[in-house]
């Protein structure tokens, strides 16, 4: 009788691990600071094609990572999203993601585009290039970043507020290839030059550019072509500097498996599938941004802003000089 009640709960046992096994393969669950409009359609598309339901929930990339922390090993959370190098550095320094191997991800993924510890992986690229305005300003006068410190910019440049993380990691690559004191240099150049007081978008940057308040500022470039959308005719254009000296500054959208995964196969399955092709188009094309898998050419909306050099050198140093860059920042009186 005791033997017959053991093994009742023997199989009882084997059926719930069964259960809990093949519910692992049908759910993935993201947290993501990528906003809701950008992803849900990428994801109607992996449960179209591999049935695998993915749940998701949405939010700013500090309060997600507050509760993935708080959640600890009960999370739920399988994949995490963000936007910007510097955030994904800081997620994976937090340890809230675990490093992972994959063949698809590493040859589709560029290196320079992810983290040497495979903790996250970009999956769309965004340039942050320069913006004009044509009439008051010739291409040809325009060549890179430091230069817009050069006293012939004094009350033309606009720049977006130093507080925004795209910013930050901007600063922190000018860090990684010149050093505190020279980028320090440029930074107060910049300030010098400000038209108005930093502005707490891009598109208010471009706003301000295209009414007169200044003349060139730095913004991401599917802010441009969202604003080019509905106004077609506002007088703008991108100017694509440092094609000399190591390329315009770019960085990702991206993410990695969470270390408490209770779906560490489906996570991973996941990023690589949106490693791929289609998938490459469907999540750049979304936010008009690069795909980060260079076999994968960007919408014709986006390439017909021009190519460009990229710079090539590793986003990790996007995070590792973070908060070198907003002190930096901070003491040039960049507000
Ligand atoms: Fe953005």
């Amino acid at each position: 009788m005791v033997f017959r009640f053991f093994r009742m709960v023997l199989i009882g046992l084997f059926m719930t691990v069964g259960i809990a096994q093949s519910y692992a393969a049908d759910e993935v669950v993201v947290y993501s600071a990528r906003k809701e409009h950008l992803i849900q359609p990428v994801f109607a598309a992996y449960t179209a094609e591999t049935g695998i339901k993915v749940t998701y929930l949405t939010g700013k990339a500090a309060a997600l990572l507050q509760r993935i922390k708080a959640e600890g090993n009960a999370s739920p959370a399988d994949v995490f999203l963000t936007v910007d190098a510097g955030n994904l550095w800081h997620a994976a320094e937090s340890g809230v993601l675990q490093p992972v191997r994959s063949k698809v991800l590493e040859k589709n993924i560029p290196a320079h585009l992810r983290d040497d510890k495979g903790r996250w992986f970009g999956l769309s690229v965004r340039a942050r290039t320069i913006v004009y305005h044509p009439d008051r300003v010739k291409a040809g006068t325009l060549s890179t970043y430091e230069a817009l410190a050069d006293p012939v910019w004094k009350d033309r440049l606009v720049l977006r507020t130093s507080k925004k993380v795209y910013n930050q990691s901007l600063v922190a690559m000018m860090i990684a290839a010149h050093g505190e004191k020279e980028t320090e240099t440029i930074v107060k150049g910049w300030v010098g030059n400000l038209a108005a007081p930093p502005f707490g978008n891009d598109t208010k940057t471009m706003e301000a550019i295209a009414s007169g308040v200044g003349d060139v500022g730095i913004v991401n470039t599917y802010y441009f072509g969202r604003l080019k959308r509905k106004q077609p005719d506002l007088k703008l254009a991108l100017f694509w500097p440092n094609q000399e000296t190591g390329g315009v500054h770019v960085n990702v959208s991206g993410g990695g498996v969470t270390r408490h995964a209770p779906h560490p196969e489906a996570a991973l399955q996941l990023l690589e599938w949106l490693a791929t092709e289609k998938a490459q188009r469907l999540f750049a094309d979304l936010n008009m941004e690069y795909p980060a898998n260079p076999d994968v050419a960007p919408a014709a909306e986006v390439a017909a802003w021009g190519s460009f050099q990229k710079d090539t050198r590793p986003l990790i140093d996007a995070g590792r000089y973070q908060a070198d860059a907003v002190r930096l920042m901070d003491r040039a009186g960049y507000k």
